[in-house]
């Protein structure tokens, strides 16, 4: 009698002890996938193309690594699009397209897929990293978004970097702005992850489309259009013709799919981006769900693209198959 009461309290108790020395040697899948913009690429030279990969190898190794060494997918979302926004070659931060009106404005948005929280910034000009202002304003607000003057006011007081709007001169971008109004700049860039804890993060950021309207705000800044986060389902981050992602409501579309269907992340990225193309958009996703499957899905001809997880090997590819 009494050997069975001990029984009865030990052996729960060992396998209880069993149990987390097993979960302890199995880390859970995670992995990463950062873009760098969608639409041709066509007409660029070979440094160029290069160029892109690299930009996008760069992010792509620093959250990675976050990730590898036990670091949250919101770190390491956040890592890798400051990379890209840092790199003047993208349409973010440093390399943002200028407006009718010659001025540059800058959108972006994280989200938070385990506590369903997210912040964002839009039309901020002094803003040297958007992405870590649209942290704070997560981390450190009761809100979700802060615009223009007040959300450089709210930089200042956080100690996120300002810069003179010089740093984001760019001949380039003006000449693209004056001679063509129809040349639009690609680069706007994003990331979306999953850590070893089955948290799920996604981060996007832009200098939105060339020649907009002074005050425009595209998708990229709006939670469930340009961005969107939620475990157990998904992360994901989206570049394209905004003012149909915002319509749409693109990014949280891929997730509610496979929360209220069932779909497959695959499955449900398809049928998002069907729905882009039938409104007559251009763009892509990309996105992660909870089990670490990647997937990036465009309409255009290209979408710089590159992702990691500890299953997938490496992968950095412009067009469709390189
Ligand atoms: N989605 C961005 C916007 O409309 C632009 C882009 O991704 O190319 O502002």
């Amino acid at each position: 009698m009494e050997r069975s009461i001990i029984k009865i309290i030990l052996i729960p108790f060992l396998s209880l002890l069993i149990g987390i020395v097993e979960s302890n040697d199995d880390v859970n899948n995670f992995g990463l996938i950062v873009h760098g913009g969608a639409g041709s690429f066509s007409g660029l030279d070979e440094n160029t193309l290069n160029s892109y990969k690299s930009g996008i190898d760069q992010a792509l190794a620093a959250g990675y690594e976050v990730l590898e060494q036990g670091g949250s997918s919101l770190d390491a979302v956040t890592s890798a699009v400051i990379i890209l926004e840092d790199l003047p070659l993208f349409n973010a931060g440093k390399g943002s397209v200028y407006t009718e009106i010659e001025t540059q404005e800058m959108d972006s948005s994280i989200m938070d897929g385990k506590s369903g929280k997210g912040g964002a910034v839009a039309g901020v000009s002094k803003v040297k990293n958007p992405i870590a202002l649209a942290r704070k304003v997560m981390e450190e607000t009761e809100h979700v978004m802060l615009i223009g003057k007040g959300a450089e006011k709210f930089a200042k007081k956080v100690g996120v970097e300002l810069v003179d709007p010089s740093y984001f001169y760019s001949e380039k971008n003006l000449n693209r702005v004056r001679k063509s109004k129809k040349d639009r700049k690609l680069g706007t860039v994003g990331a979306a992850a999953l850590d070893q804890y089955g948290n799920l993060a996604a981060a996007t950021s832009t200098g939105g489309r060339t020649n907009k309207m002074t005050g425009r705000v595209g998708d990229s800044p709006i939670l469930g259009a340009g961005t969107w986060a939620q475990n157990e389902l998904c992360a994901v981050s989206g570049t394209g013709h905004g003012e149909y992602f915002m319509r749409l409501l693109t990014a949280a579309d891929v997730c509610k799919l496979m929360e209220y269907s069932s779909l497959s992340l695959e499955e449900s990225a398809n049928s998002v981006v069907n729905k882009l193309t039938e409104s007559g958009a251009e763009g892509g996703i990309i996105s992660i769900d909870s089990h670490g499957n990647i997937s990036a899905v465009f309409n255009t001809k290209a979408m710089a693209r590159g992702y990691k997880t500890k299953e997938i090997s490496k992968t950095i590819k412009i067009y469709k198959d390189n």
